[in-house]
């Protein structure tokens, strides 16, 4: 998948693709993003849109209501929507790659059969319930139970900043939850919680530095009872199949800060062409073409950094460290990137109708959600036998 980079040119399924994204980002996202951000709403207009593309089904079988795409595609899509829209773009990276994904990869066939349909068609939205006020990066300090009971599981605890948990299309938030011991340690399995299920609460929603258009919310569960048959995968393999899930996400997060990255690079040259100071153009002075050409670099890597996970994801080979590395120089190109486009803009870059200004306050969240910085550090030492 490297030679793409090298060639600059994406066989024709994947550009096409790509240029009706892009197009949609231009056409239909970007007129409402400074609105939505400022109004902290979620952008149901712009969901539906996606749903009608079927970016919600890209990486699925047709036979589970997707478009028969693969990572790679929804990761192309991903970068296309960052660039203009952070919060969008976490809706749908979130929606597939955390919502539908634990239940393509592990769901049994009843349960592929009934969540798959709605969610790969973008009509319904599932959280992914891991973190907790005291399971962070440390995720497997889980405190939330399911204790079995007759022929239910009874889940008491809370989880906090879940995306997509409490929108109004949410139906679904799979959790991991501690079901017992083995062996003196904590059995951990995920289980799927209809939102529902009374005593499940979605509570107020976050108010968040940036990705104000993203639903986000600390939840609830309270004697939360639902079928032993909403047991997902095998019982006490919960943990480590979040975990997997994460790898994978991280390569569609480090396409959507890809994405941002290259935004700020294009409104950048777009404002230094155009802004005029001291007789010229401000980006005539090499002060600012340097900082800009570095921008570009860091975009480019970043993204060369994530085609190489995704094509060893794509090849069936080990990519946990590809991704962790793709996560981490893409984060930190966005915040970089979204730092210096900031600079660029001078006072106008300090105003919320930018959107420059936009992706300085959303970038920050990439170097921390789906595993912080730190911890990419730790998985990548880690494959290296530190
Ligand atoms: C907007 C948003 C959306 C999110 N969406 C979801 C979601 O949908 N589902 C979900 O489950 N979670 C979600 N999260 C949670 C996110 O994944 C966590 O915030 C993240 O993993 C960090 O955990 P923490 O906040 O508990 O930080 P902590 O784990 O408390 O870490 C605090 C700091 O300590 C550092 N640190 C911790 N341990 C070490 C160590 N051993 N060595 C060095 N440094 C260390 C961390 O890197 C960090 O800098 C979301 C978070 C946000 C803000």
């Amino acid at each position: 998948m490297t030679d793409y980079l090298s060639t600059g040119s994406l066989p024709d399924e994947y550009r096409q693709l790509a240029l009706t994204v892009r197009d949609f980002a231009q056409q239909v996202v970007a007129p409402v993003s400074a609105k939505h951000d400022a109004e902290h709403s979620f952008p149901y207009e712009v969901v539906a849109g996606m749903a009608d593309m079927g970016l919600f089904g890209l990486p699925f079988p047709e036979e589970f209501g997707g478009m028969g795409g693969d990572y790679f595609a929804l990761c192309l899509a991903l970068e296309e929507l960052g660039k203009v829209d952070q919060s969008v773009a976490i809706t749908l990276e979130a929606g597939v790659s955390l919502g539908a994904m634990p239940i393509y990869r592990f769901g049994n066939d009843k349960q592929k059969t009934e969540w798959l349909p709605q969610l790969t068609s973008g009509r319904a939205l599932a959280g992914f319930g891991l973190t907790e006020p005291d399971a962070g990066s440390d995720a497997g300090g889980t405190r939330t139970t399911a204790v079995e009971d007759g022929e239910s599981w009874v889940i008491n605890g809370a989880k906090q900043f879940i995306t997509n948990s409490g929108t109004d299309i949410t139906r679904l938030v799979t959790v991991t939850a501690v079901t017992g011991q083995t062996g003196g340690k904590k059995e951990i399995s995920t289980i799927l919680v209809p939102t529902t299920t009374p005593g499940f609460v979605a509570e107020p929603a976050y108010n968040k530095v940036g990705w104000n258009a993203s639903d986000t919310h600390p939840l609830s569960f309270t004697d939360v009872r639902v079928p032993k048959e909403n047991l997902l995968g095998e019982r006490g393999r919960g943990y480590a199949n979040f975990l997997r899930i994460l790898d994978e996400g991280r390569i569609a997060i480090a396409a959507l800060a890809v994405g941002a990255a290259q935004g700020c690079v294009d409104e950048s040259v777009r404002y230094a062409g155009e802004r005029q100071a001291f007789g010229q153009a401000i980006g005539r002075n090499q002060a600012i073409a340097f900082k800009i050409a570095r921008m570009e670099a860091r975009a480019h890597v970043a993204r060369t950094a994530y085609y190489d996970a995704a094509a060893l994801m794509l090849a069936g080979k080990p990519f946990k460290k590809a991704a962790s590395i793709a996560k981490m120089v893409a984060s930190e190109a966005a915040m970089d990137n979204a730092r210096d486009a900031t600079q660029i803009f001078g006072g106008n870059g300090f105003m919320n109708e930018y959107p420059v200004s936009r992706h300085y306050r959303d970038s920050k969240i990439l170097e921390i959600g789906e595993g912080t910085t730190e911890v990419q550090l730790m998985l990548i030492a880690r494959e290296l036998g530190l």
